[in-house]
């Protein structure tokens, strides 16, 4: 990938690059919507990247290009404006450099900026937290800054929710920050807190993309979070990671169904969370494994936000030999199911899970396998 993007940038630009970063991409590995409830979750960083390069230039430009975009984008140094159309993709490195004086650190002016990458974007895989980290990167070591990795992930997050205006939690940035290969990240989201947790050898990543996607995903998402508020306020907390699992049980009669519900789903995820860290601990990955269809069938059940395509597939795979467990991996009503194999489940077997859900559903998901990989850093050019 280094050379390839070294080259890139010389057809560019004519010269070689100054800075190289590149930062991963991301898998939920379990913790369902626990991140707004004040609960912990558990992240995989992957062995997909983006990389960026970026060299600074005389004069008050700087120019944008992407091996997944024809055009370079020229921009003057002075101003950061949102971009629309064919040119938005733009609007996460300017994000960052937005984002730069809050934390009290300064950008480069004028440079040329290039970015490479092998994982696919829109696919829940994080692509926009690892272009935002990845930039970060550049743009820092290029302005002769080196903050902790707390506020490069700071940075990432308010790049995406305030100024690409996408509001997503501290997971994304969060694992692309801190991830470790042969690791994955726990992250306490209320401080939010970030440590590793060694994952057992054998272990393999298999994502099945559905591309299917709830009309209202949206308006879900939102009606999902306060009905999560009004089961705290009815259990008199600020937040569900405040109360147990026993003390929701006890309290079922005070909620309407549907909040007692989501209360049940996030009080036990947060639980599982934790279990999931204990067997990891323990190299237990088949105790692992029933904790994720564990959680998926709370999401299918209690949360409700499965959809039949992803119970197919996390069904399919619980059952297949070599498969740990499998759950949906995002915020639901759509997108992709992770499977935790063993190394010795192959592409033949993942292309059956296909092939059975193509015959169900019509189309076949796209599969992806990923192991762990390290976090955002900084690449000797
Ligand atoms: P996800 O984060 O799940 O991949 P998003 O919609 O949040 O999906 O982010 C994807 C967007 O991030 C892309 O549409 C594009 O704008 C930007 N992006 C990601 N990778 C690259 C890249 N290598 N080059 C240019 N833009 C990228
Ligand atoms: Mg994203």
């Amino acid at each position: 990938m280094k050379s390839r993007l070294v080259e890139k940038f010389r057809v560019n630009f004519g010269r070689a690059p100054e800075f190289i970063a590149r930062a991963p991409g991301r898998i939920e590995f379990i913790g369902n919507h626990t991140d707004y409830n004040g609960g912990p979750v558990l992240g995989a960083a992957i062995d997909r990247q983006v990389w960026v390069a970026l060299a600074r230039r005389a004069g008050g430009e700087r120019r944008f290009g992407s091996d997944q975009r024809g055009e370079l984008v020229t921009r003057p140094a002075d101003r950061v404006e949102k971009l629309s159309g064919a040119q938005s993709w733009v609007n996460y490195p300017l994000g960052v450099l937005g984002a730069l004086p809050a934390f009290g650190l300064r950008a480069p002016a004028g440079f040329d900026y290039f970015a490479l990458s092998d994982l696919p974007p829109g696919a829940g895989l994080s692509s926009s937290a690892a272009i935002e980290l990845a930039s970060a990167l550049v743009f820092l070591a290029a302005a002769g800054e080196n903050p902790p990795r707390e506020t490069l992930v700071k940075i990432g997050r308010q790049a995406e929710n305030d100024f690409v205006g996408v509001p997503c939690g501290i997971l994304d940035q969060g694992v692309s920050g801190f991830g470790k290969k042969d690791h994955l990240v726990f992250i306490d989201c209320r401080g939010p807190h970030f440590a590793t947790v060694p994952l057992p050898g054998d272990a393999r990543f298999w994502i099945f993309n559905t591309h299917t996607k709830h009309a209202l995903v949206d308006g879900l998402y939102a009606e999902r979070h306060r009905e999560c508020l009004e089961a705290a306020q009815g259990l008199g907390v600020g937040l569900l990671a405040e109360v147990s699992p026993a003390a929701v049980l006890a309290a079922e009669k005070k909620l309407s169904p549907p909040v007692f519900r989501r209360a049940r789903h996030i009080v036990e995820e947060i639980a599982r969370v934790d279990t999931t860290v204990k067997a990891l601990r323990a190299g237990d990955l088949a105790a692992v494994g029933q904790l994720l269809n564990a959680s998926h069938r709370s999401s299918q059940t209690l949360f409700e936000n499965s959809t039949p395509e992803l119970d197919f597939l996390a069904e399919t795979l619980a059952a297949t030999p070599h498969v740990y467990g499998a759950r949906l991996t995002g915020g639901g009503f759509g997108g992709a199911v992770m499977a935790l194999t063993a190394e010795s489940f192959g592409a033949f077997q993942a292309r059956a899970v296909a092939a059975a859900y193509a015959k169900t559903f019509g189309a076949a998901p796209d599969i992806l396998q990923a192991q762990t990989g390290d976090g955002a850093t900084l690449v000797p050019v």
